[in-house]
């Protein structure tokens, strides 16, 4: 996929504000830190459409931004922040939780884990949530320019066998880096085969 245009639309504090739309919507969620916001601009081609954040976990909005005039790349608050107050740490906050289960034109979720590190609880719980949901989702491990491929491939393999403890069947994974670009297509063409496949099937999340 070609990313032609991409434009910030607005922040907004739960799922009742999110303005209706027909567009189909790609989310991308994870841990506070994991790289999101530089996944963002790097999948957009932009420096600072995302804001690549010093503060952890501080902003507790859903971002939407819209792409190539045709569907929405929506960013979800982080999760797992510690030094936030006890409220919005509480596992996974109201605002993520809603979106997720009442946003009828969310596509596909994109669960970002940090590619350094072994499987955290918080992720793994995150993910077995949104299997008991049924909501369609995939995993990017990020950072990769950060480990070594083998340590990379121990990583994921020590989530696959995790995942396997309660899944039969696993999500696609892929893995990227914002400094080596690595991984850019492989998202792109995955929303881009995502987009043509509910257009042939209306997708019900
Ligand atoms: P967010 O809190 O999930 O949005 O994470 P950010 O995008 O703000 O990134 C957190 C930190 O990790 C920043 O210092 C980024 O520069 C750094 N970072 C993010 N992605 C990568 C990556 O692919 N490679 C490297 N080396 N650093 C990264």
């Amino acid at each position: 996929m070609v990313i032609r245009t991409a434009k910030f639309v607005a922040s907004y504090p739960s799922v009742q504000k999110c303005p209706k739309s027909d567009l189909p919507e790609y989310a991308f969620i994870g841990r506070s830190n994991v790289g999101k916001s530089s996944l963002i601009n790097m999948l957009t081609c932009t420096k600072a459409l995302a804001k690549v954040s010093q503060t952890p976990g501080k902003t507790q909005l859903i971002n939407y931004y819209l792409i190539n005039d045709s569907w929405h790349l929506v960013d979800l608050p982080g999760y797992g922040y510690a030094k936030v107050s006890k409220g919005d740490r509480e596992k996974f906050s109201d605002i993520v939780l809603n979106y997720i289960l009442k946003r009828e034109n969310l596509h596909l979720l994109f669960v970002l884990i940090d590619s350094r590190l072994e499987p955290q609880d918080i992720d793994i719980q995150f993910i077995n949530w949104l299997g008991v949901n049924q909501v369609p989702f995939a995993l990017i491990f990020t950072k990769t320019d950060k480990v070594s491929s083998m340590v990379l491939e121990q990583n994921i393999e020590l989530h696959k066998k995790v995942l396997h403890e309660t899944w039969e069947e696993l999500p696609p994974i892929f893995t990227t880096s914002c400094v080596t670009r690595t991984g850019r297509e492989d998202v792109l063409n995955y929303i881009d085969s995502v987009f043509r496949e509910a257009k042939i099937t209306p997708c019900q999340v």
